[in-house]
């Protein structure tokens, strides 16, 4: 690819590793990345972060600030939200990712979370990847579902021109024919992405899915296609949750995938970061 010429891999030396508060991302160890899709309340959030603490998860995620398809959708609780992410932070030690929707919530969002993240309908928005590129904190940048890799790997060079490489890519299904599934998810973008750009990679079989069942296979296939990490949907009370309960784990699902990410790593020789390592 003529114009990846930040991110381009030339040999096998050149990752790039992510650094968040000291967790590795894109090294050995595998990154479970694991909250509710919306933060709905303090208690809400506290009860989620403390289990999938306790059953091996990283990183915690939650959204503030919603990209919701209808506006009469809860749109996220906002800088309330935020705040509630950092109370999260504080208390479980947990390193906290959320997504950045406009270039003026930059700054709070920086203030409260410690990974930001791009959503898949903002992949392309040009004027949020450029101001993203002058701050130093990691950056979530997802797959856009109408986006070609090509356009994916660039959307992140945006970033990267502006001087910020700590970026992991991200996978969240792609849109198709197939209705069974909310996307697609594209499992083989994980070892062309690898092999061309030396950003790590991680999937979303939450929002890839769109079906709370099928969430752990996709998540150990993407391990075993060689993804560095998974994001994963996982809520205390899924029927109740306000957006996004049908593709949410339980804990005990949440638990039974980590299971499933222990021996599927181990089998190929990788660790788990944070908790478990
Ligand atoms: C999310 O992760 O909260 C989200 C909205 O995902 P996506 O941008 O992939 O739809
Ligand atoms: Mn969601």
């Amino acid at each position: 690819m003529k114009d990846l010429k930040i991110l381009s891999r030339k040999s096998e030396e050149d990752s790039i590793i992510v650094d968040v508060n000291g967790l590795k991302i894109g090294g050995n160890s595998i990154v479970v990345i694991a909250g509710p899709c919306s933060i709905e309340s303090i208690d809400q959030a506290l009860e989620i972060a403390k289990a999938v603490k306790s059953f091996g998860a990283a990183i915690f995620r939650g959204g503030a600030f919603k990209p919701r398809t209808s506006p009469y959708s809860f749109q996220g609780l906002g800088v309330e939200g935020l705040k509630i992410l950092s109370r999260v932070r504080d208390e479980t030690g947990l390193p906290v990712v959320t997504e950045v929707m406009d270039t003026r919530d930059i700054d709070v969002v920086l203030k409260y979370s410690d990974i930001l993240q791009v959503g898949a309908r903002n992949m392309q928005n040009f004027p949020l990847l450029k101001e993203l590129g002058k701050i130093r904190a990691p950056v979530i940048l997802k797959r856009g579902f109408m986006s070609t890799i090509e356009e994916w790997l660039l959307a992140a060079e945006y970033i990267a021109l502006g001087g910020n490489t700590n970026i992991i890519l991200c996978e969240r299904g792609i849109r198709t024919f197939e209705r069974m599934t909310r996307n697609t998810l594209d499992l083989s973008c994980i070892p062309i992405v690898k092999q061309l750009c030396r950003l790590p990679v991680i999937t979303d079989p939450s929002h890839a899915t769109g079906v709370r069942e099928i969430v752990k296979p996709m998540a150990l296939a993407s391990i075993a296609a060689g993804a560095d990490g998974i994001m994963v949907e996982v809520h205390n009370d899924p029927d109740r949750a306000l957006s996004d309960g049908f593709q949410s784990l339980t804990f005990s699902g949440f638990k039974d995938l980590m299971d499933g990410v222990v021996k599927i790593s181990r089998a190929i020789g990788r660790g788990i970061a944070g908790c478990l390592s």
